[in-house]
């Protein structure tokens, strides 16, 4: 299920860009419009909920699936030395948009 004002749900639907670089029924993964290293990409499920504690059966799969392609996806796109995955989890944590996502972020050496 998609939700009709989520940005990340536009981007699947294909109404707004973005830079993909990998999809499947289960996930899409795009560059992130605002870098923050090197290499910056959000790797999205195709169902809309915004919290691990949200997701139903639909959206585990999704999450699980996508899981295991990051390891490719990340070396294909100039992660061979290493990359981190991040996932914001409410306002506290900096999450801004309300679909969960995974971002990958590597291609330099990163502080900590
Ligand atoms: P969060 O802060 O929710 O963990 O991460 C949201 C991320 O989405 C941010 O890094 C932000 O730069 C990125 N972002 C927000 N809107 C867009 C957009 O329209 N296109 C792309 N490619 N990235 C976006
Ligand atoms: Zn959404």
């Amino acid at each position: 299920m998609l939700d009709k004002d989520c940005i990340f749900c536009k981007i699947i639907r294909g109404e707004i860009p973005a830079e993909k670089v990998y999809e499947d029924d289960d996930a899409i993964v795009f560059k992130d419009i605002e870098p923050k290293a090197a290499v910056h990409l959000l790797a999205v499920p195709k169902t809309h909920f915004a919290l691990l504690s949200e997701a139903g059966k639909e959206g585990k799969t999704a999450i699980a699936r996508m899981l295991e392609k990051i390891p490719d996806i990340a070396l294909q796109n100039g992660c061979s030395e290493g990359y981190r995955l991040v996932i914001n989890q409410g306002e506290a944590a900096g999450q801004t948009v309300r679909h969960l996502h995974v971002h990958i972020l590597g291609g330099e050496k990163l502080g900590w």
